[in-house]
């Protein structure tokens, strides 16, 4: 795991408890970075990309807030969310405005 990036275990959204699973390995999918599983209420969020690299602290956290959106959406019901273009946009845009606000602190690697 990536110096700085810790994630919360569980969430609660709607009345229900989601398990967040990170770091959390696809192998079904190597290109898959998040999954939001609303039967068993688990979102799982991966820690390396297809190719084996850590990813980015900044791709980490836009993913779940991307999940997050995902079982926002299916708890609601309202499917608000009608294309994955959305989700894509949204999900930068709230981590945008966290992280320039100051209201969530990334910590990244230090360049050498
Ligand atoms: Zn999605």
């Amino acid at each position: 795991m990536k110096d700085g990036i810790s994630l919360p275990q569980t969430v609660k959204i709607a009345g229900h408890d989601f398990k967040i699973r990170y770091p959390y390995i696809f192998r079904e999918a190597v290109d898959l970075w998040g999954q939001c599983d609303h039967g068993i209420k688990e979102i799982r969020i991966a820690s390396i990309d297809g190719s084996g690299q850590e990813r980015a602290a900044s791709g980490v956290y836009v993913t779940l807030i991307h999940e997050l959106l995902h079982a926002i959406d299916q708890s609601t019901g309202q499917r608000v969310f009608t294309d994955e273009s959305k989700v894509v946009a949204f999900s930068e845009m709230i981590y945008q405005v966290l992280t320039d606000n100051g209201w969530l602190k990334v910590d990244y690697p230090k360049m050498a």
